[in-house]
């Protein structure tokens, strides 16, 4: 798999690192576990899905790629949809402090689950509403969403450092999903839309 995204021009080697380092078999369902290395977006349950490898590697390669050339590690890093939680257990390879959330006590508790053996101290999962973030951790370096709305979240902002970069699946004018970059600089935001992808909805309130 690590060979596979390489190939598709994912180049920082302490990402494809830590891809290697979280086996993707670990939070897939027993039944799924031969197609754990395809790049294939695969069901977690609720109605959701674990994210395609490709997909999580090119959104934390662009989280990356905006933070302060020569850094060692990410800041704080807030995750918005924990699913899972196989993108916050690579994110805690790769930031100081990971805080995930997510909206599903089904898949919170699951991913809880799936987590303990790695021992990660550093990534915190919290059981929320991402949409108002989360402000206890916050000033974050970057913010990123496994879940796709029709704008980014005002909190979002407000809790993003400057300096510090969003990535996420949003609706476009177009009516299609596409992957936004926000950048917060000392001048402002400045907005970048980049290639279409295809998220579950990102929604409000807790279930
Ligand atoms: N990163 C995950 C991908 C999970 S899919 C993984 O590695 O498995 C996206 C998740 O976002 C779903 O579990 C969905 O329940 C969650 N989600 C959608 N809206 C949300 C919100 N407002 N707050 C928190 N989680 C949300």
């Amino acid at each position: 798999m690590v060979r596979k995204l390489a190939g598709q021009g994912i180049a920082d080697p302490n990402l494809l690192a830590a891809m290697g380092a979280i086996e993707r078999h670990r939070f897939v369902d027993s039944a799924l576990v031969n197609q754990a290395y395809e790049d294939t977006s695969l069901p977690i349950g609720l109605g959701q899905t674990i994210s395609k490898p490709n997909v999580v590697a090119r959104m934390i390669e662009l989280l990356l790629q905006g933070q302060d050339e020569g850094a060692i590690k990410m800041g704080r890093v807030l995750e918005v949809g924990t699913g899972c939680g196989y993108q916050a257990a690579v994110l805690g390879r790769l930031a100081r402090e990971v805080y995930s959330i997510e909206r599903l006590r089904g898949l919170h508790d699951k991913a809880r689950e799936n987590l303990r053996s790695f021992r990660l101290a550093n990534v915190h999962l919290l059981f929320g509403d991402g949409m108002q973030g989360y402000a206890k951790g916050a000033p974050y370096a970057g913010i990123i969403a496994a879940a796709g709305g029709h704008a980014i979240p005002p909190a979002w902002i407000e809790q993003l450092a400057v300096g510090g970069r969003i990535v996420a699946p949003m609706e476009t004018a177009a009516g299609q999903q596409a992957l936004v970059v926000v950048d917060k600089l000392e001048r402002g935001l400045k907005h970048s839309i980049l290639e279409a992808v295809h998220f579950v909805p990102l929604k409000s309130g807790i279930a």
